[in-house]
């Protein structure tokens, strides 16, 4: 079928490539209260506050995206979502707009302040809840994250205990994480908790990403049939290929490098700062925030929206190695 040669001025959100976009991912934050190897730079400078979305701005946007845009469900991201005091607020502000076509709320989070809040997230609508843990041993969680394992296996408890939906993420590291990524498996499993293990990518804040350090899908299932007999599922939209381990527990893959998603990814991303990024691996964004704030109408907004995804890049799929941009991953939201 070939792409309609004008930008559409109504409908779902497009691009050229035929690709609908249904899910928005929204960072709250560039800030965390970790310091994840894979992610955060080694001396990371926060964003003044007045460079952040406020609450109205934020929801202002996101409304757009549901009324005018056809998205369907937001996932909230960093930085770490929970550092932002009014992170309950914007919960309960996304939730009334329910009405209005929004399917789903769900938040991706390190937890180790989520033990606290988790019930007053769920009472205010959020869904579910993607939690990283890349080891279950508390001296290499230090190691790879900075901090301690406890509060996130508290925020975990505190999540299922609320009746927030819970997943598991884990970036699998050669060299870093190997050797834990079947004790994480095992237990995830004893706990049934689902689990996704996460292809490490180009997008770390130090730069020590190589492709030897990456451990691949293949090399992942091989480690899971060590322990357990793994059945595949049919591929969905979702960016993880799962499988299933002894007929019950699903176990996903997310295999951005060595078999890329992107023709029929269905995301896009509103960085802290009010960027609109038509793919991670995007090098720059669209800023969304400076004709916000000088009173730009909705219509205005969702031209421009519709005119940048359009021209959303094939992805990874197309280009490969490290990604030099100015922007990294705990800025624009994983
Ligand atoms: N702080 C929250 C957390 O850690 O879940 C949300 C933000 S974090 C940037 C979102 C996701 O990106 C996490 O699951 C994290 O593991 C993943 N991530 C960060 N850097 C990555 C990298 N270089 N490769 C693969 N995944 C990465
Ligand atoms: Fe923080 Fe999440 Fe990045 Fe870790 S992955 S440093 S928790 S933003």
């Amino acid at each position: 079928m070939n792409a309609p040669l004008a930008i559409p001025t109504l409908g779902p959100l497009r691009d050229a490539r035929g690709r609908s976009k249904r899910k928005l991912r929204v960072s709250l934050t560039d800030r965390c209260n970790l310091q994840c190897l894979y992610c955060m730079p080694e001396h990371p400078k926060w964003l003044p506050r007045e460079q952040i979305l406020r609450r109205d701005e934020l929801v202002r946007l996101v409304r757009l995206f549901v009324t005018e845009l056809g998205v369907r469900e937001i996932r909230l991201t960093g930085g770490e979502p929970l550092l932002r005091r009014d992170v309950v607020d914007i919960v309960a502000e996304l939730h009334a707009l329910r009405g209005l076509g929004l399917e789903r709320i769900a938040m991706t989070s390190n937890a180790a302040r989520l033990a606290p809040v988790a019930a007053d997230l769920r009472r205010a609508g959020l869904d579910d809840i993607n939690i990283s843990i890349d080891s279950i041993t508390p001296a290499r969680f230090r190691e790879l994250t900075n901090g301690d394992i406890a509060p996130v296996q508290a925020g975990i408890v505190a999540a299922r205990a609320a009746g927030l939906t819970v997943k598991l993420n884990s970036v699998a590291i050669r060299g870093y994480n190997d050797d834990e990524l079947l004790p994480l498996l095992r237990w995830a499993y004893t706990q049934d908790l689902p689990l996704r293990f996460i292809e490490f990518m180009p997008l770390d804040g130090r730069g020590f990403w190589n492709r030897e350090k990456v451990i691949e899908q293949a090399e992942i299932l091989a480690m899971a049939r060590q322990a357990f007999t793994v059945t595949p599922l049919p591929r969905t939209a979702e960016p993880a290929d799962y499988v299933l381990l002894d007929g019950r527990f699903r176990l996903g893959i997310i295999p951005t490098i060595s078999n890329p998603f992107c023709s029929s990814c269905d995301r896009v991303r509103l960085s802290a700062t009010g960027e609109l990024y038509a793919c991670l691996f995007s090098a720059a964004g669209r800023d969304l925030k400076t004709p916000l704030r000088e009173g730009a109408d909705d219509q205005a907004l969702a031209s421009a929206i519709r005119q940048h995804i359009w021209h959303k890049e094939a992805g990874y799929a197309e280009r490969s190695g490290y990604v030099e941009r100015p922007i990294t991953m705990h800025r624009l939201g994983g």
